[in-house]
């Protein structure tokens, strides 16, 4: 169907042209993220900004395929309250303000919607939030994604990362670092970057882009003496819009399997 409604942006649509979209088949996207310390160096914002930066390229690639929804600025981060910064919201709240969010938007016909999260430790709140929906719309499709975790993607991060292995990349890191350069370098403190490996050495227990097997979330000011887990000292712009561009590309993919996703029928087996 030709696309009538010239706009992705939700906020900025007229309530007749909310109607004409959603009878699209569009897909909807949420960015979710939260405020909480990234180093000295990087804003508080780390999370929401690097989600909705890859979630804005992805809706202005495929404007007719997609909806882009206001951030969802405020997540779950309680174990980051020893450092100034973080505004938490409880993890049942946060659960039942993303399901109000998907069935308000299920109410309007949208039927295929993905929560795109920028901030780890919303993870398994965000797929519940997506299950949820599913659960309670079975007609509708949700997913969550987070962005650099296809292979394709974990390939390209191979492909420029320097620094070391476990621990380099987990927050406020080569990665995060290189993407907020690539966005805003003039809101990026580079002179106040510091290199902060600190959590515990352990086999089964490391954050890392590429985690390992375990996961033990301990209070953040017993993992991090400066809020970094990882190394920004390596971060440049020219790796974080590689990186940016392989999140736009990875996302345009989920795009497109979300919106062409078969919805079978229930079968009752009783
Ligand atoms: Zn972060």
């Amino acid at each position: 169907m030709p696309t009538l409604v010239a706009k992705h942006n939700y906020a900025q649509m007229t309530w007749p042209e909310i109607r004409d979209v959603a009878k699209e088949g569009r897909v909807v996207i949420v960015p979710i993220g939260t405020l909480e310390d990234h180093g000295p160096h990087l804003p508080i914002d780390t999370d929401c900004r690097i989600i909705e930066e890859i979630c804005r390229r992805t809706c202005e690639r495929i404007p007719e395929r997609t909806v882009l929804l206001p951030t969802v600025t405020h997540g779950y981060s309680p174990h980051h309250g020893d450092f100034p910064g973080s505004i938490n919201i409880g993890w049942d709240t946060f659960v039942r303000h993303l399901t109000d969010i998907t069935g308000s938007l299920v109410q309007h016909g949208f039927e295929r919607i993905i929560l795109a999260n920028g901030h780890g430790s919303n993870m398994p709140l965000v797929n519940m939030a997506a299950r949820l929906t599913i659960v309670e719309h079975p007609e509708v499709r949700c997913c969550d994604y987070f962005y650099l975790y296809t292979p394709a993607a974990k390939d390209v991060i191979r492909s420029l990362r320097e620094s070391e292995f476990p621990g380099g990349m987990a927050h406020a890191c080569e990665l995060e670092t290189s993407i907020y350069l690539a966005v805003a370098p003039e809101l990026v403190q580079m002179d106040k970057a510091e290199k902060d490996i600190s959590a515990p050495q352990s086999d089964y227990f490391y954050m890392d882009w590429f985690d390992g097997p375990g996961s033990m979330m301990e209070y953040w000011s017993t993992l991090s003496r400066t809020g970094t887990m990882g190394d920004p000292t390596l971060a440049t712009a020219e790796k974080g819009h590689t990186l940016l561009e392989a999140a736009v590309d990875e996302l345009i993919m989920v795009v497109d399997e979300v919106k062409r996703r078969e919805i079978r029928p229930r079968v009752d087996y009783h």
